[in-house]
């Protein structure tokens, strides 16, 4: 395994459009390390041209591509899918240096990342039409799916393998192109999964990577443009409708994987230790900066002590927070000072306004932009923490009586990507499953996400759905070919 300087050094730090490329005029800028605040190296810095010759790229090789018999695609996926499980120490060190979360958190990042990869491996060979005779008796209709054609993917820092490789493997097995553009806080790891592709027999021009500290300036040509097809992103609600308004001049098919607000419901009746299990993962899985990370805490008043009490041992007593790349930490530092500085306005906010602080609540100082594990108990309904996303490691509690008081806490939220409820009722969690307002509900789970199942959210969480057997769709248009 290489030194974090050997791995460094060994990353590709040029843009990556059929190969390593210098952004024109010779831009860079840092990355830092958000464990220290120091610079650990420079990318390119791509300009707008440069993401043009990326679409001339993924516009020149599209159809052979789509062309390309989709075993040979899905054999090229499943390629990179055992050649990142082999290199998985080094993109999970990877991560942890440039987005700062622990190195067990990137090693599951770096397994469910590949997964994709595995998964569209296997889906590229299943698109499916459909042949029949029309209804009428005047012809037959044939149903015939189509790659859409170049799409240009933008990706947040919190996953910046996963939120990359949910895109580009199904794209790629679909038959597509696509451009990257990671985000700029974490621009390496998609560097280095780019010089894997190619390495893994990708052809040129098939998957381009554009770094850029100007998101809006370099990928805004490339939405006018009429060769792109489509657009997806991760990223927040905020941004995510400034894209779908641009993507308008050229119709472009989106797919848009916003910011939640995810509640997690306890009911008298959970196995409160179950339930206190699964809010540390859905608590703290990533230090909170997951758009699925559970944002407030709806406990019944029956069990709320209890649960409080365990859940405040339970983070007191496992989580270790340090430089996520130091053994035996468990909770990394936060992306930035910005974000430091919001997950901080969040809890003085909630406390100025009556709420109690269980556990934690104040940042322990640089270097670095850390904040502990932290519990906030009787937070007034009016708190912005409970209606903003909080991107940390805070839990905010709220009690509840009824069942039907439960439920509309819950629901109260413009956001609807997941939730989560612990009950022992079968028919109550149908019930509230049925009646959250969520792309995804997790029942007696802390954790959801799997590659083989559709992830997406609904209401300001976006629309779209990525892994699972609907992931590829996003990439496929539909044609019907009308036969006598
Ligand atoms: P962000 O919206 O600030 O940035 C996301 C990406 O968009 C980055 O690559 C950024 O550089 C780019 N970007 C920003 N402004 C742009 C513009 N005007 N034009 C083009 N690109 C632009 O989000 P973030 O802070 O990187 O990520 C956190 C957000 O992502 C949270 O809201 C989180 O919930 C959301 N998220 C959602 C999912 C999901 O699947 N629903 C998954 C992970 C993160």
């Amino acid at each position: 395994m290489a030194s974090e300087s050997e791995l460094l050094q060994s990353v590709p730090t040029s843009l990556w459009i059929g190969g390593p490329v210098e952004a024109t005029g010779g831009g860079t800028f840092p990355v830092h390390n958000p464990a220290t605040g120091e610079v650990l190296t420079r990318v390119a810095d791509a300009t707008p041209e440069d993401a043009v010759r990326a679409l001339d790229a993924a516009a020149a090789v599209q159809a052979d591509w789509a062309a390309t018999p989709s075993r040979e695609r899905g054999e090229i996926l499943r390629t990179v899918f055992d050649r990142i499980t082999a290199r998985a120490e080094e993109f999970a060190l990877l991560m942890t240096l440039e987005m700062g979360k622990a190195l067990p958190e990137s090693r599951n990042e770096v397994r469910y990342g590949a997964e994709f990869f595995r998964w569209f491996a296997e889906e590229a060979v299943r698109v499916h039409g459909r042949y029949l005779h029309a209804p009428s008796g005047t012809g037959r209709i044939v149903v015939h799916k189509q790659p859409v054609g170049p799409c240009l993917a933008i990706t947040p820092w919190n996953f910046p393998l996963a939120m990359g490789t949910r895109k580009i493997g199904p794209a790629l097995a679909a038959g597509c192109t696509m451009i990257v553009k990671p985000a700029s806080e974490t621009p390496l790891t998609m560097l280095l999964l780019a010089q894997l592709c190619s390495e893994a027999g990708l052809p040129d021009g098939v998957l381009s990577v554009i770094t850029t500290s100007r998101s809006g300036a370099v990928t805004g040509p490339l939405l006018t443009d009429p060769r792109l097809r489509k657009l997806t992103f991760t990223g927040s609600t905020e941004v995510g409708k400034k894209l779908i308004e641009a993507s308008a001049h050229g119709l472009l098919r989106t797919s848009m994987e916003l910011g939640g607000n995810a509640p997690f419901v306890v009911f008298d009746d959970a196995d409160v230790d179950a339930a206190v299990q699964g809010a540390m993962l859905a608590k703290l899985r990533n230090g909170g900066e997951a758009c699925t990370a559970a944002n407030r805490f709806h406990v019944q008043n029956g069990v709320l002590e209890e649960f409080t009490t365990k859940f405040a041992e339970a983070m007191a007593s496992s989580v270790s927070i340090g430089p996520g790349a130091e053994a035996g930490t468990t909770l990394g530092p936060l992306i930035n000072e910005d974000q430091l500085n919001t997950v901080a306005e969040l809890v003085d906010d909630a406390v100025a306004a009556g709420a109690q602080v269980r556990l934690g609540g104040k940042a322990p100082g640089g270097p670095g932009w850390f904040y502990p594990a932290t519990i906030l108990t009787d937070v007034p309904p009016h708190a912005r923490i409970l209606t903003e996303e909080v991107f940390g490691p805070v839990a905010p509690i709220v009690g509840f009586d009824t069942e039907e008081q439960g439920l509309a806490a819950a629901n109260d939220t413009e956001y609807g990507l997941v939730s989560y409820v612990y009950t022992r009722d079968l028919d109550r969690a149908l019930r509230i499953a049925e009646g959250l307002e969520s792309g995804m509900v997790g029942v007696n789970r802390g954790v959801i996400s799997d590659p083989a199942a559709p992830f997406g959210g609904v209401k300001a969480s976006g629309f779209g759905r990525e892994g699972g057997i609907e992931g590829i769709e996003e990439y496929l248009s539909t044609k019907y070919i009308a036969l006598s």
